[in-house]
C-alpha cells in the first residue's frame, strides 16, 4: 500500500464515471432517514460488494504468487526439444508462479500438513507453457476417475462439517497406490517452512520433441536454492495460530526485501526405448524415476523477483492448465495427466468465465490469433472487424504445418483395465522410508500415529499392513504407536 497518498487525488467516480460529491453520507429524507431510491451510489456500492467473491478453487484455494523469469543454462537442449525457451544459453523467459495448499479453504492456515501446489506459467514467444506441479514428485492416485473421491476425503465430513482423519485413512488404506505420497505427506516435507524452502516437481511425465521429431519423456524438477526447511508437527501447529498466513507473508516480504527466491530447474529424461524396458510403468503418477538410472540434468534457473500489485487480479484470477505446452513439448500416456488436461480449463471456465485466457495474468505475451469470439466478459476488442471464420479469403490467420503434432503410435484394447493389477505399491515408499535418518523416521511415525489415533481400529490395521509391506520397521513403528500388536496382526492377515 502506498505510504504517502498523493496531495491532489483524482476525483472519485461511479463505475460509469460520474464524479462523486459525497462518499460519506447516504441520500436520506431528513437527517434520520429513510434512504431514498435515488441513491445510485449506495446501491452501486452494495451491489458490487455483494458480488466480490468468485467461486473458490475446489482444490488449491489458498495461494500466493509472484513474477520472475527462467533463464536457460543448458547449451545442448536442441537434442531434446525445439521449444523456444531452451533455444540459447542465457535466454530469459518471463514467468509467474503460484504456490498453494491443496485441501483447505481460502482462509485456511498456510502450515497445514498438505501437499503444496507449484504452478508455473512461462510466457514464451510461442505461447504459454504451464508447468502445473506440486512440491511432491508423486500423487495419491493414478487414475483420474478417483480424483473427486480422494479430494472429498481431504475436505469436510458431509454431516459434521469437520475434517475427518477417518475418511482419509479409510480411503488411503483401501488405495495402496497412495502409500508413496502418504509417506511424503507425513514426513517433515508435509509441513514446509513457507514456499521458498521447498522443491517443485512436474510429477507427471511429459514429452520433449526435437526438430527431427525425436521424442524423449521428461519429468521436471525445481530444486530450491534456499535449502529445504520444514516445520515439525508441533511448530506447524503453533504457527497455525500465530500466523495463519505465514507462507504468504514470508514470500511477499522476502521479495519486497530484494531477497529473490531461486530454483535450479532440472529434468530427468527417458528415451522411448528405456520407457518400454522400464520395470514399472514410467507414466504412473505414484512412481518416481530413480535418480541413479535417470540423473537430474540442470537446464536453467528460475528466479522470483516481483510481487503482484493486486492479489485478486493477478493471483486469484491466475489460471493454470497442464494442456498449455508449447511447440517442442507434448504430453504422455499418464492417465492422471489426461484427466487434468480436461478438468483444468473446465474449472477455469466455471470459475472465471470462458474468456479467462484474456485476463492480464493469463494472457500470452505473444500475439494471439484465434477465431473464438464473444462469450461473457469479453473485455478486449473481440477480434474487431477481422473475419470470425476459417477458411476465409480475407487474409485471416491460417494454420502452419510446421507446428503439426508429431505422429505417435498407440495400441491396446479399450477397456477399464485394472490399474492395480501387477503394480508394486511398496518398493518406492520403502526406499523413501529407508533413506530417512532415524530421527526423520521417528517424526514420520509420530505424525502418522497422531493423525490415526482416533480412526476406527479396522482401518488402522489395514493401513499398518501397507506400512509393513513397504518396510517392516515402518509397520512396526506405527503399530507400536497405536498400541497394536504387530505380530498378531500379521498372523491374522496371513490366515485371512
Ligand atoms: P536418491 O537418493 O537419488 O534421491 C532421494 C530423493 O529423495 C532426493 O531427491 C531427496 O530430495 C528426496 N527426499 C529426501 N527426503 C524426502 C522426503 N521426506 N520426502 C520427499 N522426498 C525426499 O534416491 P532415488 O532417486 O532412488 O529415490 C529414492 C526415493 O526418494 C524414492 O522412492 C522417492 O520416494 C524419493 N524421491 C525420489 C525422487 C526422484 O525423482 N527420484 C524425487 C523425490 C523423492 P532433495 O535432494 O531435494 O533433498
Amino acid at each position: 500500500m502506498a505510504q504517502n497518498p498523493p496531495q491532489n487525488p483524482a476525483t472519485m467516480t461511479t463505475d460509469a464515471g460520474r464524479p462523486v460529491g459525497d462518499n460519506q453520507n447516504s441520500l436520506t429524507v431528513g437527517p434520520r432517514g429513510p434512504v431514498v431510491f435515488d441513491d445510485f451510489l449506495l446501491f452501486e456500492k452494495m451491489a458490487h460488494f455483494n458480488r466480490e467473491r468468485i467461486p473458490e478453487r475446489v482444490v488449491h484455494a489458498k495461494g500466493s504468487g509472484a513474477y520472475g523469469a527462467f533463464t536457460c543454462s543448458h547449451p545442448g537442449m536442441a537434442r531434446y526439444t525445439s521449444a523456444a525457451l531452451f533455444s540459447a544459453v542465457g535466454k530469459r523467459t518471463p514467468a509467474f508462479l503460484r504456490f498453494s495448499t491443496v485441501g483447505g479453504e481460502k482462509g485456511s492456515a498456510d502450515t497445514e500438513r498438505d501437499p503444496r501446489g507449484f504452478a508455473l506459467k512461462f510466457y514464451t514467444e510461442e505461447g504459454n507453457w504451464d508447468m502445473v506441479g506440486n512440491n511432491t514428485p508423486v500423487f495419491f492416485i493414478r487414475d483420474p476417475l478417483k480424483f473427486g473421491d480422494f479430494i472429498h476425503t481431504q475436505k469436510r465430513d458431509p454431516q459434521t462439517n469437520l475434517k475427518s482423519p477417518a475418511m482419509m485413512w479409510d480411503f488411503w488404506s483401501l488405495s495402496p497406490e497412495s502409500l508413496h505420497q502418504v509417506t511424503i505427506l507425513f514426513s517433515d516435507r508435509g509441513t514446509p517452512d513457507g514456499y521458498r524452502h521447498m522443491n517443485g516437481y512436474s510429477s507427471h511425465t511429459f514429452s520433449l520433441i526435437n526438430a527431427k521429431g525425436e521424442l524423449h519423456w521428461v519429468k521436471w524438477h525445481f530444486k530450491t536454492r534456499q535449502g529445504i526447511k520444514n516445520f515439525h508437527r508441533e511448530s506447524a501447529a503453533a504457527m497455525r495460530g500465530q500466523d495463519p498466513d505465514y507462507a504468504q507473508r514470508d514470500l511477499y516480504d522476502a521479495i519486497a526485501r530484494g531477497e529473490f527466491p531461486r530454483w535450479r530447474v532440472c529434468m530427468q529424461v527417458m528415451t522411448e526405448k528405456q520407457a518400454d524396458a522400464c520395470a514399472f510403468n514410467p507414466f504412473d503418477l505414484t512412481k518416481v524415476w530413480p535418480h541413479k538410472a535417470h540423473p537430474l540434468i540442470e537446464v536453467g534457473e528460475l528466479v522470483l523477483d516481483r510481487n503482484p500489485e493486486n492479489y485478486f487480479a493477478e493471483v486469484e484470477q491466475a489460471a493454470f492448465e497442464p494442456r498449455n505446452v508449447v511447440p517442442g513439448m507434448g504430453y504422455s500416456p499418464d492417465k492422471m495427466l489426461q484427466g487434468r488436461l480436461i478438468s483444468y480449463p473446465d474449472a477455469h471456465r466455471y470459475r472465471l468465465g470462458v474468456n479467462y485466457d484474456a485476463l492480464p495474468v493469463n494472457r500470452p505475451q505473444c500475439p494471439v490469433h484465434t477465431y473464438h469470439r464473444d462469450g461473457s466478459m469479453r473485455f478486449d476488442g473481440n477480434g474487431g472487424a477481422a473475419p470470425n471464420y476459417e477458411p476465409n479469403s480475407l487474409g485471416g490467420p491460417a494454420q502452419n504445418p510446421a507446428y503439426r503434432e508429431t505422429p505417435r503410435a498407440v495400441s491396446g484394447n479399450v477397456d477399464r483395465h485394472d490399474h492395480r493389477a501387477g503394480n508394486d505399491d511398496y518398493t518406492q515408499p520403502g526406499n523413501l522410508f529407508r533413506l530417512m535418518s532415524p530421527a526423520e523416521r521417528e517424526r514420520l511415525i509420530g505424525n502418522i500415529v497422531d493423525s490415526m489415533r482416533g480412526v476406527p481400529r479396522a482401518i488402522q490395521e489395514r493401513q499398518i499392513l501397507h506400512f509393513h509391506r513397504a518396510d517392516p520397521a515402518y509397520g512396526a513403528g506405527v503399530a507400536r504407536g497405536l498400541g497394536i500388536e504387530i505380530e498378531a496382526l500379521l498372523a491374522a492377515a496371513a490366515k485371512a
